[in-house]
């Protein structure tokens, strides 16, 4: 709920507006948003008697919640979240792109890939150590070597990190060694990893889930915001569709939409959601044009050799190309939809 005070309002009605909240076992915070004093009461206990609230005298307007979802909605926040990671700035109209392999799969691998992304423009170094694979017989990941390596190759091309984890036993060691934790597409609802990551003091990258409604992603970054990170990156990976052409589907009106309902940044990895680098430009370009807040691509020193996804995974030349068409389209992108 919002309430919006009247202008005149005394401390003292103040104070009747915030009590009458809390007995409902909200916290309400005071914000200044707007030139008007709004008292915002995110998540209560109880339901709140919006009648009650509505007869205080110091109330003009009540917003009731339209959302389920709370901290995360931009009636909450009307401004932009940005979320900066080492010089990569989420959500503040810029584009910044995260790149490297699917996988670390060795020290000289994963340092090769980040020369060659830093030297083309990318912010952010990807690459698994924890792998989810369909098939437990596929390669799993280095584990924690894999983080050791990545957080290595990040610092010397000074680039940040994003890594999965996977399970809740996984956090310590990748918060120690990366800078953004990444919840996976088939965690997205792991509520108990969730809240644990939400507590870690990092940012997170929560990933749209293959069959995920929008309002089911928002409400999976509402567990982490609520545990107390308010640093959340969306992703949006593809959606699973009647469609075999592509691996998934890539939902790219879902931007424009969570820009609408969220303050949150929103990335798009074209990748994961069309499986075949030869769609990966064109996607990129996509969703630069269509106001997200950054891409995600996966890069290859040699693809056709990758553990993993290597059909999807840029060879360098392809990724440098990239990078210069998306300089050329990003300094032309000088609205922000939202
Ligand atoms: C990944 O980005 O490494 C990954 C496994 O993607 P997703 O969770 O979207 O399948
Ligand atoms: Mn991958």
């Amino acid at each position: 709920m919002i309430v919006t005070l009247q202008a005149g309002a005394t401390l003292k009605e103040i104070t009747g507006v915030i009590r009458l909240l809390e007995s409902f076992g909200a916290s309400p915070s005071i914000s200044r948003d707007c030139g008007c004093t709004l008292v915002t009461a995110a998540t209560s206990r109880l339901p709140i008697d919006a009648a009650q609230v509505r007869a205080l005298p110091a109330v003009k307007d009540v917003h009731e919640d339209v959302h389920p979802f709370k901290r995360v909605s931009r009636d909450y926040h009307p401004e932009n979240t940005v979320v900066e990671v080492k010089g990569a700035r989420f959500g503040d109209g810029s584009f910044p792109v995260i790149a490297g392999p699917c996988a670390v799969e060795s020290e000289a691998q994963i340092h090769d890939c980040a020369r060659a992304v830093a030297a083309a423009g990318a912010t952010v170094l990807r690459g698994g150590a924890f792998k989810p694979r369909s098939s437990p017989y596929a390669f799993q990941g280095l584990g924690e070597e894999g983080l050791r390596f990545m957080a290595d190759a990040g610092r010397a091309n000074r680039l940040a990190t994003v890594s999965e984890v996977m399970s809740i036993s996984q956090i310590e060691a990748v918060a120690r060694y990366i800078d953004i934790l990444q919840i996976g597409a088939r965690n997205m609802q792991n509520f108990d990893l969730l809240r644990e990551v939400g507590r870690v003091d990092k940012p997170v990258m929560l990933k749209r889930g293959p069959s995920a409604k929008i309002e089911e992603l928002l409400l999976a970054a509402e567990y982490i915001h609520d545990a107390g990170t308010p640093r959340v990156i969306l992703c949006e990976r593809g959606i699973r569709t009647f469609e075999t052409a592509t691996r998934n589907t890539l939902d790219i009106s879902l931007v424009p939409v969570v820009k609408e309902l969220s303050h949150l940044p929103i990335v798009i990895d074209p990748a994961h959601a069309s499986g075949k680098r030869e769609y990966v430009p064109a996607l990129t370009l996509a969703a630069l044009a269509v106001g997200a807040d950054g891409a995600m691509v996966e890069v290859h020193p040699v693809p056709a050799k990758a553990l993993s996804d290597g059909r999807q995974s840029l060879h360098y030349g392809e990724f440098e190309k990239l990078m210069a068409d998306v300089r050329r389209f990003a300094a032309l992108r000088s609205v922000q939809p939202a």
